[in-house]
Parts: structure tokens; C-alpha cells; sequence
């Protein structure tokens, strides 16, 4: 068998022949030259418009590495021929082999991409004896391709994540899709301002916006006030670490301001180390504690929401019965209300009859379910 045969085996190109093939003892290491040709009588394709005319001109000969053999270097040699185009003027012409301006073969940027992704570039240039800079525009080749053929129907959840870079100081912001059937990483963008989550809505469409469910982020302002503005039917789901964060930061800020208050007017810093007692449910504290408390109250501090609220009478029944007045619904605790919410499923059905559409069926909520729903504004 000889290698032109292996070789239209593996890559035929259209209107172009493998002519003859060379063994070449270089100066460094022996290499192997194909020739290409365009087929007899075969016009030359416009890589402008990809249309085809009369030929104008031969450039001079080019090398096109191809995927080496044996752990032998291939080469194509090609004189590109330049169209007279009725269109673009004289342009040189279309490659099939070689789509960018650089000196390698598709097949071989494809192979080098493959290999990029299980080794470091630097390691996937040594081992095939090529550069680091051509593993690079290999990558970035496939990644351009990807990009572009990207499949970006059906995306429902995405979440929005920050990261810091060159040691703290830099932002990126990373979307993901978080669907269940498929998570991946869809875009980055430079810092984490209003502008560069509208850059990621810009990209991904106004339709496609609008039809997402769920967006899930952090409490970081900028990306707060883009996602109401350009995904406003979407359910936002904050993080609860993040949620947390800021209360204790909160509750922080007003009990500095409060001690500092008292001690300016000569009070004892009763507000020291109260972070706890305030936080927690009045029937967890411990005998000292409340004692704490009964004392900490004595002292008329701000009416605002930080300040431990008193139970009313209807909330003391609402404790003894657990349940509701007003509906006679079961108390839950916040915990219990959300792992009773995640029992809702959605099923997607696929019926056994051939060419049958499928379709989603909801776990139909409970009545409590319905009543948080409802009152969280939710529709399912
Ligand atoms: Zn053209």
C-alpha cells in the first residue's frame, strides 16, 4: 500500500490530488513532502466569497504540516493559485486542508486541540516536536469552532459565579448552565460590573433570556439589578451563605453603633458578646443567657429589627398548637418548609409509542405547598 492510498483514505480533498512523495533528510530530522495539486481543469474557490473563477495567478509554494507518521514529520507542499473573483477582485484561493492563516492542516490542529485537552500545551509541543505557539492557535481553533456550534436551546437554570484573579485583585464572571441535564460552563466575562453581565445577556439573546427559569447568583449588587432587568420571569435563587453574610454583617454594624451609643452615655457594654442571644430562638437560650437577655432588654435600645422581637399572643397559641389560625395549616420551621418544597418533581414522560412527543408532569403541590408557593409569588 502506499501512502498516497492511506492517505485519500484518511483525508480526500475535494478538486485536489496527492502528487508525488518525497523522503527528505533534513538538517535536523528527516521529514516527509507531499505534493498537492488541484485536480485537472479545476477552478480555483474564492476565499472571499467561496465562489469559483478563473484563475489569476500561483503564489509560492507553501508547507502544511500534517499529522506527523511513524513520529515522522508530514508536510503538504501547495503553490496557492489566486482567483480573479467577479465579486472580491483577486483573492488567493480557498484550502480545503487549511482554514487559518497558519502553516498547519486542519487535521493536525484538530489532533493537537485533542491532545490539549488531557496534556499542558507545553507538554503536547514536546511531544510532537511542534511549538507552543501552534498548540495554542490549535486550541484555540476548537475553541472558536465550539463556540460557534455551540447547542444553547433548552438552557432553564443558570447560575452566575465570580471568581478573583491575579491575587485578589481582579474579577471574572463565570455563567454556567445548571440544568439538569447538562452543566457547563457557557461564558466568561472581564470584571463583575453591570456591564459585564449585560455583555453575557447580550450574547445570549433576548428570547433565550426571557424563557429562563431559574438564575441562581450571589448578592453582588451589579448582577442583582441586571438579572431584574433582563431575565425578570426567571425565579432568583441567593445563595443562603451569602443571605447569612450579610445579616451577621448587619446585626454587626447596628450592635457596634448601639455599645458605642451606651458607653457614650456611660452605660456598662451590656452589648458585648450578645451576637448570639439575639440570634437565637428565645426557648433555646440557657438560663444565663436569658438572664443576659432580660438584662440587655432592660435597657430601651433602638426599635429596629435587629432588637429581639416579643411574642404576641397570637404567636404564643401559634407555638402551643403548631399550628396556623388564621388557615389551620402546620407550623413549619424554615428548614422543614424547604425540604417539603424539593418533594415537587418534575418527570419528564416519554411514552413507549414510536414518535410520541414527550411531555413534563408535576408532582401536584400539597395544600401547605401551594400556600408557600403562593405567598413567595412562585408559579410553577
Ligand atoms: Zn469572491
Amino acid at each position: 500500500m502506499q501512502l498516497k492510498t492511506i492517505l485519500n483514505r484518511v483525508l480526500k480533498i475535494k478538486s485536489f490530488v496527492y502528487g508525488t512523495v518525497r523522503w527528505v533528510e533534513g538538517e535536523e530530522e528527516p521529514t516527509i513532502e507531499i505534493e498537492v495539486r488541484g485536480r485537472e481543469n479545476s477552478r480555483p474557490e474564492c476565499s472571499g466569497c467561496g465562489r469559483r473563477g478563473p484563475g489569476y495567478d500561483r503564489l509560492p509554494e507553501r508547507r502544511f504540516e500534517f499529522i506527523p507518521f511513524w513520529g515522522i514529520k508530514v508536510f503538504f507542499l501547495y503553490a496557492p493559485r489566486r482567483v480573479q473573483c467577479p465579486r472580491c477582485g483577486v483573492k488567493v484561493e480557498q484550502m480545503p486542508w487549511a482554514a487559518g492563516k497558519h502553516h498547519l492542516t486542519d487535521a493536525y490542529a484538530w489532533f493537537l486541540a485533542g491532545w490539549a485537552k488531557r496534556l499542558s500545551w507545553k507538554e503536547v509541543a514536546e511531544a510532537f516536536h511542534t511549538t507552543w505557539d501552534h498548540v495554542f492557535h490549535s486550541v484555540q481553533m476548537a475553541v472558536l469552532w465550539g463556540r460557534k456550534h455551540m447547542e444553547m436551546s433548552n438552557i432553564n437554570a443558570i447560575g452566575i459565579d465570580e471568581i478573583q484573579w491575579q491575587r485578589g485583585h481582579k474579577y471574572l464572571t463565570l455563567v454556567y448552565q445548571i440544568d439538569a441535564h447538562c452543566k457547563r460552563l457557557l461564558w466568561i466575562g472581564k470584571k463583575r460590573k453591570v456591564k459585564t453581565l449585560l455583555g453575557f445577556f447580550r450574547w445570549f439573546g433576548k428570547e433565550r433570556s426571557e424563557s429562563l427559569r431559574f438564575i441562581c447568583s450571589d448578592m453582588w449588587k451589579p448582577y442583582l439589578k441586571v438579572i431584574a432587568k433582563k431575565a425578570g420571569k426567571a425565579i432568583h435563587v441567593l445563595d443562603r451563605f451569602h443571605i447569612m453574610a450579610h445579616m451577621s454583617k448587619a446585626i454587626d454594624e447596628v450592635r457596634a453603633t448601639e455599645a458605642r451609643e451606651l458607653k457614650a452615655k456611660g452605660y456598662e457594654p451590656v452589648l458585648t458578646k450578645t451576637r448570639w442571644l439575639l440570634l437565637k430562638r428565645p426557648e433555646s437560650l440557657s438560663k444565663k443567657q436569658e438572664v443576659k437577655l432580660t438584662d440587655l432588654l432592660r435597657y430601651s435600645l433602638r426599635k429596629n429589627i435587629v432588637a429581639p422581637a416579643q411574642r404576641s399572643p397570637k404567636a404564643k397559641r401559634k407555638a402551643a398548637s403548631r399550628r396556623t389560625e388564621q388557615d389551620d395549616l402546620p407550623v413549619h420551621s424554615f428548614q422543614m418548609l424547604l425540604a417539603d418544597l424539593a418533594t415537587i418533581t418534575k418527570n419528564r414522560i416519554q411514552p413507549l409509542i414510536p414518535g410520541s412527543p414527550t411531555f413534563d408532569k408535576l408532582t401536584t403541590p400539597s395544600h401547605v405547598q401551594q400556600k408557600a408557593l403562593d405567598l413567595l409569588g412562585v408559579r410553577l
